[in-house]
């Protein structure tokens, strides 16, 4: 068996294991001598519920933030409410069990609340579902995990993680297998982010492990070990000391800048979605934010933020990223949904409805964050960035929008940068091929090699059956990223990178060789990337990028690097 590596490493731990079988509720009625006890039993049921969302929530606040808490009290709320307690009680005062009448009741709200226009109701039926479902498993005496609450070093085994679910991950998680995801899903960002080595797509591996289970995961050969004998385990453990002995070497290189060996010096940037990551970022060394996911505020909400949700977080991220922050505005859409918002049925959603075409057709929601951004461009060096962008007029159109935005922030006297840069990211092979073009009123760019490559490649990006075709150093992608670098420079704007390409360590180089000012990577990835850098001549990239922009293979071209590189001892 095997995977997809989403992060390289050794992680020994014991085995979590989270099920999401489905629950199996009886039918069969009580005597009605039993209706009392088995009101005191959901009663009961409910007190620990109550209990253990308490603790959550004193958990999450101290451990993950205010925001992340705060879910916890929408379910204490829920859990009490009236509607939910009274539906519950009356079922079981006709004989049903107290699960089958928790389960009734919550499908008869959640129907209830699902054909409310107002997302904000609406919303409440999620909230209905997830404390009927700690009900019911309460009542059937089924364990769940908590992953911020984890004391002993685990490895996460599951179908996939929630992104709910990603943001509990705390520092005794060593290492994660998913049966499905892919390696730019929410979790693997997360993780990566994390720097906690992680497979996904390892098929059937929640149905040969057991919670309790020492699991050794080899992140690097794609291995995993189920309890393994005495000897492998002390192999294992003696190389994961060697990994945290170099993160410990990596981590001198703090405080020194991303130049090669000849002087040319590179903006080495993190991707962020969260104050939190912006504090990973400094700490590992990153000098600023390449690029700061917006859409999981909106993910992992009840209803769209609003303009002070919003602003809390961006001005937080500006006084915290360092040299720049860009914030990309929302690019919600493809497999990014929001559970409080019904897009289209759409038979190809990734060449749909979404990013900036999304926001331009909902004027409101595009200018709450654009309010947002720019009140926090007046507390650090902010940058906005559109996504998806495929045509001069949807950079235009966004553009307007930003200046109706400023022109009212003025009239009403609220600061902001009145010099704020506009940039795009280069995701669509459309847009790059004219980026000369753009190029004249797009203050900057960062090129998004990982819509890139789907888009040029015809590759579904989350797609198992066919990655072996998703190819970051295919020639045409080497191809494109040679035009969008040269076509920004014509004009004298910066050009970054922020798709998970800039985070390989040979990817990294050839970037760097083509010409790209900026590398934003996944935090954890910043020491080795900036190792990397600092041993390398600038003059020797552009030397071996030359010739590999005429071979015809991603093959071709990494053994042409790799041979490159072995001269350099890199
Ligand atoms: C990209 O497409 O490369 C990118 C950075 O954006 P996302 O992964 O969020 O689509
Ligand atoms: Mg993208």
């Amino acid at each position: 068996m095997s995977g997809i590596v989403v992060f390289k490493g050794i992680g020994i731990g014991k085995c979590q294991l989270i099920k999401d079988d489905p629950i199996q509720i009886s039918d069969e009625l009580i005597l009605p001598e039993k209706i009392a006890e088995e009101i005191a039993r959901y009663e009961y049921a409910k007190a620990k519920v109550i209990v253990q969302l308490n603790a959550l929530k004193d958990h999450t606040l101290l451990t993950v933030g205010e925001k992340e808490a705060m879910i916890f009290d929408a379910h204490l709320m829920m859990i009490d409410d009236p509607m939910l307690v009274d539906a519950t009680t009356d079922k079981i005062r006709q004989r049903e069990t107290a699960e089958a009448s928790v389960t009734s009741a919550r499908n008869e709200l959640v129907a209830m609340f699902s054909q409310i226009e107002d997302p904000y109701i609406r919303e409440r039926a999620r909230d209905i579902e997830d404390v009927s479902d700690s009900l019911v498993k309460t009542l059937l005496g089924i364990d769940t995990i908590n992953l911020s609450l984890l004391s002993e070093p685990a490895i996460i085994v599951a179908r996939d993680l929630k992104p709910s679910e990603t943001v509990m991950l705390n520092d005794q998680v060593k290492g994660i297998i998913l049966e499905t995801g892919s390696v730019t899903s929410h979790a693997a960002i997360v993780a990566k982010a994390k720097g906690i080595p992680t497979i996904i797509g390892y098929a059937g591996i929640c149905s040969i492990v057991q919670s309790g289970d020492i699991i050794v995961l080899d992140a690097r050969k794609n291995q995993v070990l189920i309890n393994p004998d005495e000897e492998s385990f002390a192999v294992y453990q003696e190389r994961m000391n060697c990994e945290l002995q170099e993160k410990i070497r990596l981590s001198s290189l703090k405080d020194l800048e991303a130049i090669t060996l000849d002087g040319h010096k590179i903006k080495l940037y993190g991707n962020v979605g969260s104050l939190q990551d912006t504090l990973l970022v400094k700490s590992q060394g990153g000098r600023g934010v390449g690029l700061m996911r917006t859409e999981f505020l909106y993910m992992d909400n009840s209803h769209f933020p609003t303009e002070e949700e919003q602003f809390d977080q961006y001005h937080r991220i500006a006084q915290a990223a360092g040299e720049e922050v860009i914030i990309r505005t929302l690019d919600i859409g493809g497999d990014k949904t929001l559970p409080y918002f019904t897009f289209p049925e759409e038979s190809n959603p990734f060449l749909g409805f979404r990013a900036i075409r999304f926001c331009l057709e909902n004027p409101a929601i595009f200018k709450t964050q654009l309010r947002a951004i720019l009140r926090a461009s007046h507390y650090g060096k902010v940058k906005i960035m559109f996504p998806m962008i495929a045509t001069m007029q949807e950079f235009r159109a966004g553009k307007v929008m930003v200046r109706e935005v400023q022109s009212e922030l003025r009239s009403e006297g609220i600061p902001f940068d009145e010099k704020i840069e506009i940039g795009i990211m280069l995701e669509i092979p459309a847009a790059v091929l004219i980026t000369d073009l753009l190029a004249k009123e797009v203050d900057f760019f960062s090129i998004g090699t990982n819509d890139l490559c789907q888009y040029t490649l015809a590759v579904d990006r989350m797609n198992s059956h066919v990655s072996h075709l998703y190819q970051p150093l295919n020639p045409s992608i080497i191809r494109l990223i040679d035009i969008a670098v040269k076509g920004a420079h014509s004009c004298g704007r910066e050009i970054g990178i922020c798709g998970e390409m800039a985070s390989d360590e040979i990817a990294a180089l050839v970037l760097i060789g083509l010409g790209v000012d900026e590398l934003s990577i996944s935090p954890s990835m910043i020491p080795l990337i900036k190792e990397k850098i600092r041993s390398v001549y600038m003059k020797d990239l552009q030397e071996w990028v030359e010739p590999i922009k005429h071979l015809d293979s991603q093959d071709d071209i990494v053994a042409s690097l790799e041979r490159s590189l072995e001269h350099v001892n890199c």
